[in-house]
C-alpha cells in the first residue's frame, strides 16, 4: 500500500492562534508558538514534518482556512 508524506504550511499572519488545529491533528504534529503574529495570537507551528502523512485533519479543521496541506506519495 502507498505511504504518504505531508507537509503543511500555515498562514501564520491570519492565524488566531484557536488551537483547534493543534487537537485535530492524530499524530500531535501542531503546536501554538511561543511568539505572536502582528495581530497578537500564537500561530501554529508543525513541529516535526518528517512524521506528517498529509492526512489534512488540520487544514480541514481551520476556521479560517489558514493550513494548507501539501502530500506526496513514497
Ligand atoms: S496533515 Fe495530518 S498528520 Fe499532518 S500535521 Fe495535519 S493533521 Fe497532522
Ligand atoms: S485552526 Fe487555524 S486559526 Fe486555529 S490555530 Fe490552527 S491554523 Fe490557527
Amino acid at each position: 500500500m502507498a505511504r504518504f508524506k505531508g507537509i503543511i504550511e500555515v498562514d501564520t499572519k491570519r492565524c488566531k492562534g484557536c488551537n483547534l488545529c493543534v487537537v485535530a491533528c492524530p499524530l500531535k504534529l501542531i503546536e501554538l508558538s511561543p511568539l505572536v503574529n502582528r495581530n497578537g495570537y500564537n500561530y501554529a507551528v508543525q513541529t516535526d514534518p518528517e512524521k506528517c502523512n498529509g492526512c489534512s485533519s488540520c487544514g480541514i479543521m481551520c476556521p479560517d482556512g489558514c493550513i494548507t496541506v501539501y502530500r506526496t506519495k513514497e
